[in-house]
């Protein structure tokens, strides 16, 4: 019996892996999308920047636009001026070219004002140029990572499939039966539960201490009283590698 339990419980560390690894193989592209948004993110942060940037030139330049024009209606507030009749052609033109002057100077003003934040701009764009030059083949390392380990875990995948069968062959048919039975059951996958800490770490019943010494002896297939899967409880080596595991 003791061996026909080990099987067993080969059988469910294999098919434990076998779900992990069904999980990754199955949640690949959303994984991969997430990845690729990631970048995309960060992409659009630095485009965000050179926007302002564009935003700012595009700007600066349609103040320039509005300066030259004001300064061809100067001109010729200028001409009227000088060629002005009488003293209300006169005051208007004055009045005018006053009105011209001081708009000019508030688009200049607003042009240096622009300059120094294109200037911030351009600082910041240069800090992050490593970044930005570096941002494509990041993307793509990062991509191939994940399909490297994706490939991996279907390699993985079928040589525990190749496993599982061969221990599965070797078990006797009503233990096979009552197996597949408890993983068809149960939402988790797991028909073979290990104790620990007294208790069944399925359900986390705790079992009486005549029950965990018949699991212990593993003379017969002892079952979970609450969840009736079947209970074994590690040898030293796994308990350690569990004990690995958990810290
Ligand atoms: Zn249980």
């Amino acid at each position: 019996m003791r061996s026909e339990l080990e099987k067993l419980i080969e059988l469910q560390r294999t098919d434990t892996n076998l779900r992990r690894l069904k999980n990754i193989i199955e949640t690949a592209d959303e994984k991969r999308a997430e990845i690729e948004q990631e970048f995309d993110q960060h992409a659009f942060s630095i485009r965000e920047v050179q926007d302002r940037r564009d935003k700012n030139t595009a700007e600066r330049t349609t103040l320039e636009n509005q300066i030259a024009e004001n300064r061809s209606y100067l001109e010729r507030a200028e001409r009227n001026l000088k060629h002005a009749q009488n003293q209300k052609e006169y005051e208007t033109a004055m009045r005018e070219t006053d009105a011209l002057q001081k708009q000019i100077a508030a688009f200049e003003g607003e042009i240096v004002e622009k300059l120094t934040a294109f200037e911030e701009i351009e600082k910041e764009l240069e800090s992050r140029a490593e970044e930005i030059n570096t941002m494509d083949s990041k993307r793509a390392e990062g991509i191939a990572s994940f399909d490297n380990g994706l490939e991996t875990a279907r390699a993985e995948f079928q040589s525990e499939e190749k496993k599982r069968a061969e221990v599965f062959a070797t078990l006797p048919p009503h233990l096979a039966s009552v197996y597949n039975r408890l993983v068809q059951r149960s939402r988790d996958g797991i028909a073979v539960a290990e104790v620990i800490n007294g208790s069944c770490s399925a359900c986390f019943m705790s079992l009486r201490p005549q029950m965990q010494l018949e699991v212990k002896r593993m003379n017969s297939v002892v079952t979970c009283e609450n969840c009736s899967r079947i209970l074994f409880i590690a040898t030293a080596p796994a308990a350690s590698e569990a004990e690995a595991a958990a810290s």
